[in-house]
């Protein structure tokens, strides 16, 4: 679902972000992402993503070899993935129902189809009662789950979270990951990068460990315990 070969960034000015990394995550898995500030993990996400490019190696998504995607082609591989963000980005001038049309509302859906799609994913995290509001009316764990229902209402088969607790208590940072859960229960593939060590003990996912650009642990062992 995701694989990366002996992948390296090099960022202009020669700052080597990732260094030969290799790990693959299967169709349906959930993993984190871990290492210190730095450690290239947001670079490892753009990468999938395509927000960036690797220097060497090769990044392959949903059956796609990057390397052959063209620009034009990029946004059709985008709607495999759905991001999710630390500081959530939701406009603030719309309501909430808007934020989570907007992904819908870029690829063409109909009207109907829209309504149906964002109150489908505004259920799916406990909001659709809130979908009149704007985004100032919400608590940050709100807002973060909206940010949530924005990524899968095309639902994509692959997540990707960027400390996607990083500004919540550990409650409420553990609702969000139950959250994850229940969209990978149903099959999505899920990466989260974190570097909140005490959230992952409690989860028992399998974890990708990045230290200054290298991969170091890719315990394949440790995955098949999460799927006992
Ligand atoms: P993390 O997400 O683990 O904190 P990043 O992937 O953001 O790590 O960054 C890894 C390294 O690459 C850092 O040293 C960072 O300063 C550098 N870096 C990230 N983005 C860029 C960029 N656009 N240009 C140059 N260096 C960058
Ligand atoms: P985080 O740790 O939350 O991922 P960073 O501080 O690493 O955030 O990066 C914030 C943004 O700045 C990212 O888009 C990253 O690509 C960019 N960036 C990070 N380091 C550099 C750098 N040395 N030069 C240019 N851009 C950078």
């Amino acid at each position: 679902m995701i694989r990366f070969e002996q992948v390296s960034k090099t960022y202009r000015g020669g700052h080597q972000a990732l260094q030969k990394v290799n790990f693959h995550i299967q169709p349906g898995e959930m993993a984190f992402l871990t290492g210190h500030s730095g450690a290239g993990k947001s670079t490892l996400l753009k990468l999938i993503s395509i927000l960036e490019r690797p220097s060497a190696g090769g990044v392959f998504i949903n059956g796609h070899d990057l390397s052959k995607v063209t620009a034009k082609q990029i946004p059709y591989v985008r709607r495999d993935i759905g991001m999710i963000f630390q500081n959530h980005r939701l406009l603030k001038e719309h309501t909430i129902f808007d934020n989570v049309a907007l992904p819908l509302v870029i690829e063409g859906y109909s009207l109907k189809q829209i309504r149906s799609r964002v109150e489908t994913a505004l259920d799916k995290v406990g909001l659709l009662d809130k979908q009149r509001y704007y985004p100032m009316m919400l608590s940050g764990g709100e807002q973060q789950r909206v940010g949530i229902a924005r990524a899968v209402v095309n639902t994509p088969p692959i997540l990707l979270a960027d400390e996607p607790t990083g500004n919540l208590d550990p409650k409420l940072s553990l609702d969000i990951m139950r959250l994850f859960e229940d969209f990978n229960k149903v099959g999505t593939s899920v990466l989260i990068a974190t570097h909140d060590l005490g959230l992952i003990a409690r989860m028992k996912y399998r974890t990708l460990t990045l230290k200054k650009g290298r991969m170091l642990s890719n315990d394949a062992l440790a995955s098949e315990d999460s799927f006992a």
